[in-house]
């Protein structure tokens, strides 16, 4: 019988909502052989793994345990969700004070066992903290990103394939800069099965405020932290994909979150940027052809992050 899974192991710190999801993502879509969760709070960690290994009998039957930093020496992806969560009315920036510290020594942590793998970085707020663990690291900014603006770039496709009425797979679009307040809408690169845009409106007779859907996207994480206290499924469905295309060496483009160094006239600034991933992590950093007011845009974002960073 022939094994078609690829031999991949999965750590992921913090087994917290985000965590906990990302590795019952990774387990059902049964695309690595380990999970191995670390967590301060064991017993959470614990509860998380008999959860998810009691339905693995009907699941592919990855292996899921709870592991210790020694796991991180032959990890093809270490994925960092641990930290403090947004609350109601905070900015992902606000959370910074209390992660900054988190994410230092687990950067720590890792570095004492680290043989190989890529850093694949999820807490908030996740453009600084990526910028903070790839220097605490040492490691290339291709080894460590974040997830960035993938979320944002889901929902805008979300919103516009409910408000056309339109398979969302078929909608294609991306948001790039700051993983906040400041992210970028590429609405000069938006397609709608293929078709620009703006030729989509003007054949269809259609139209869309594009101020509205902004203003959805950036506020869409608060709404459900609202609603139900935190987020956490659709960004375990992002991890799931990023998985797959590290360990299946894909060369997948994704809007990621790395330590910029060139493109758009960007240096020493980590922010997202549609990038080329395969097994080796970032391989291209990509410079694609935006509008002037969509690169005055990025800079301010830019700007943003990098006057956070002069404040660690
Ligand atoms: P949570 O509070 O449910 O879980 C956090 C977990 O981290 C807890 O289980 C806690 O015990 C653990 N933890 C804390 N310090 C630790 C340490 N030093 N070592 C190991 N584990 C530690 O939070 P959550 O809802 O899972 O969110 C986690 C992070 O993910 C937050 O920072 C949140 O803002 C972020 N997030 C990012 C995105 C994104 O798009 N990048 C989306 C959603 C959430």
């Amino acid at each position: 019988m022939t094994n078609t899974k690829h031999c991949g192991k999965v750590v992921i710190i913090g087994s917290g909502f985000v965590g906990a999801s990302a590795a019952f993502a990774l387990a059902i879509s049964d695309v690595v052989n380990e999970i191995i969760i670390i967590d301060i709070n064991t017993q959470r960690a614990q509860g998380d793994v008999l959860d998810i290994c009691h339905g693995m009998a009907l699941s592919g039957a990855t292996k899921v345990i709870v592991g210790g930093y020694e796991d991180v020496r032959d990890a093809d992806v270490i994925i960092i969700t641990a930290g403090s969560p947004r609350k109601p009315g905070e900015t992902r920036l606000d959370l910074l004070k209390k992660n900054e510290s988190i994410a230092r020594d687990i950067t720590k942590n890792i570095m004492e066992n680290y043989n190989s793998g890529i850093i694949l970085v999820i807490s908030n707020p996740v453009d600084i903290l990526t910028y903070i663990i790839k220097k605490e690291s040492g490691l290339p900014s291709s080894k460590v990103f974040g997830s960035g603006t993938m979320l944002d770039s889901t929902r805008f496709r979300y919103l516009i394939s409910e408000h056309f009425k339109v398979n969302v797979t078929d909608i294609n679009g991306l948001l790039i800069g700051e993983h906040g307040e400041s992210v970028v809408p590429l609405w000069s690169l938006v397609t709608i099965g293929g078709i620009h845009l703006d030729d989509f409106c003007s054949i269809y007779n259609k139209s869309i405020e594009k101020d509205k859907i902004e203003e959805e996207i950036r506020a869409a994480g608060a709404k459900v932290i609202q609603f139900k206290g935190a987020t956490y499924y659709a960004i375990a469905i992002i991890i799931e994909r990023l998985v797959k295309a590290i360990v299946k060496n894909q060369n997948a483009i994704f809007p990621l979150s790395s330590v910029i160094d060139g493109p758009y006239a960007l240096k020493d600034v980590a922010l997202s940027l549609p990038s080329i991933v395969n097994s080796t992590g970032i391989q291209q950093v990509m410079e694609v052809s935006i509008t002037n007011a969509e690169y005055q845009k990025l800079l301010v974002s830019s700007d943003k992050l990098k006057s956070v960073l002069a404040t660690l």
